[in-house]
Parts: C-alpha cells; sequence; structure tokens
C-alpha cells in the first residue's frame, strides 16, 4: 500500500469522523423532508428546503398585501382596515412553518437568527424600515413571557430594527389581557378572544410618530386589528404593519 492510498484512507476516515460529529451535533434528517441534513448551513432545515421558502412579490392590495390584486382588494375598497399597509415578506408554507414552529413553539430561540436574514433579504420594496419613528412588536402577556421565555415578535422586531437603525419599543404596548392562544380558536373566536387584550402605555411617546408593528405570521389579521386600534388611542402619525410570513386566503 503506497503512501499516497494511506492517505486517502486516512482522509476518508477524517470525513467520517467530521460528518459523525455533524449528525451528533444536529439532528441528522430535515424537519420538513426528512432526508439526512450531512452537513448543514443551519440545523433542523436543509438547504434545498430552506430554497423553498416562497417571498411574496406584487401585486398585492395597497392597504392589505392581498395577492394577485391591482390596486384595492374589495374589502379595503368597501371598510379599510385602520393601518396605513400592510406586508408581509413570505407565504406561510410547509418550510416556514416548520421553521417559526422550531422557534416560537420549541422555543429554539437561536434559529431567529436565520428568520431575521431571511427578513432583511427580503423585505418588500414599499416597506422601508429605516423610515419609521419606531418599530413595535405585537406583545404576548407576561404569563405567556415565562412560559416561553422570549417573545418571537421582539427577537424578530430587534433584528429588523437593528439593520435599520431604528428603535424598538416593548414597553408601550401591552398586553393587559391573557388570552387563549390565537391559534387554537376558529376566525370568529379570534376577534372575540382578543378584544381589550391591549393597553397603550405613555401614549406621548408615540403622538404624531411613524409606527412599524411587527409580528410573526398573519393569519386572520384579529389580533394586528385589535393592536392597531388601541394604539390609534395615542394619536401617531401613522401605523404600518410587517409580518414575517402570512396565509393567503382559502
Ligand atoms: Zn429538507
Ligand atoms: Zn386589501
Amino acid at each position: 500500500m503506497g503512501t499516497k492510498s494511506i492517505g486517502l484512507q486516512l482522509a476518508t476516515q477524517l470525513r467520517d469522523i467530521f460528518e459523525t460529529a455533524i449528525v451528533f451535533l444536529y439532528p441528522a434528517k430535515c424537519r420538513v423532508c426528512d432526508d439526512f441534513l450531512g452537513v448543514a448551513f443551519m440545523p433542523y432545515i436543509c438547504a434545498d428546503c430552506w430554497q423553498d421558502i416562497q417571498f411574496l412579490e406584487p401585486p398585492w392590495c395597497d392597504i392589505c398585501g392581498t395577492l394577485g390584486v391591482n390596486g384595492l382588494c374589495d374589502a379595503c375598497a368597501t371598510s379599510p382596515p385602520r393601518y396605513g399597509q400592510l406586508r408581509a415578506v413570505a407565504l406561510y408554507q410547509t418550510t416556514l412553518q416548520q421553521a417559526i414552529h422550531l422557534f416560537k413553539f420549541e422555543k429554539k430561540k437561536g434559529f431567529a437568527r436565520h428568520l431575521i436574514q431571511l427578513i432583511n433579504a427580503h423585505i418588500p420594496a414599499d416597506c422601508d424600515v429605516a423610515t419609521y419613528d419606531f418599530i413595535l412588536p405585537i406583545p404576548i402577556h407576561k404569563k405567556r413571557l415565562r412560559e416561553r421565555g422570549f417573545n418571537q415578535a421582539t427577537l424578530l422586531a430587534d433584528g429588523i430594527a437593528e439593520a435599520a437603525g431604528v428603535r424598538v419599543l416593548t414597553d408601550t404596548l401591552v398586553r393587559k389581557r391573557h388570552t387563549v392562544a390565537q391559534s387554537s380558536l376558529d376566525r370568529e373566536a379570534r376577534q372575540q378572544n382578543i378584544v381589550g387584550a391591549f393597553d397603550v402605555v405613555e401614549p406621548g411617546i408615540i403622538r404624531g410618530k411613524r409606527l412599524l408593528v411587527i409580528d410573526d405570521v398573519f393569519t386572520t389579521g384579529a389580533t394586528i386589528r385589535e393592536a392597531v386600534s388601541e394604539l390609534w388611542t395615542a394619536d401617531p402619525a401613522e401605523i404600518d404593519v410587517l409580518t414575517l410570513a402570512r396565509t393567503v386566503d382559502p
């Protein structure tokens, strides 16, 4: 056996050891497609599935961002929501659902980094974050904060704000009432569940200011509507919304 093949053998052995270490360090399979992760660039989700994330593009409703609409959708034309515009970065489908689940419900706080990178790279062009006076994450109740250890919207807001050089306010819009998780309810019950859940503390800070509200997922919009309606009591100049993901209406 020549030196060359011994070297090759050693390299193969080292590679095996390295791959074993990677599989040991990270869960072996992708959460989405169940393929082995191998040498992964991020834990839990493979590069192929990560590439499948569907970023949103116009045309969309000028106000609520409903896809495939030029100008205003019927709902916004007849009874416009109280925010100026709502934008989302990507569709709430397979990969992003898994990613948000990992982050939010399995409390993989470190995964926020990947989601923040994704948001900052794909914020819609008509949402110029740097022009807002303040960024406000949708708050969670302190009971839920204790359970989870962090507010997912605040982590995302911090990452977006840092890149744009805007201040985040976490003590201005607060959750005064503990509510059942919105995800466990249907559309109608969500509206009932969230009424009166928010409060604005020290309204003077946001009076006359341009606000950008941040949340992780937009589904029925009940939470966003209620938070925005409460924020208007402080008389800001403008309220827009940006979420990481949104569902599409059936
Ligand atoms: Zn995969
Ligand atoms: Zn609309």
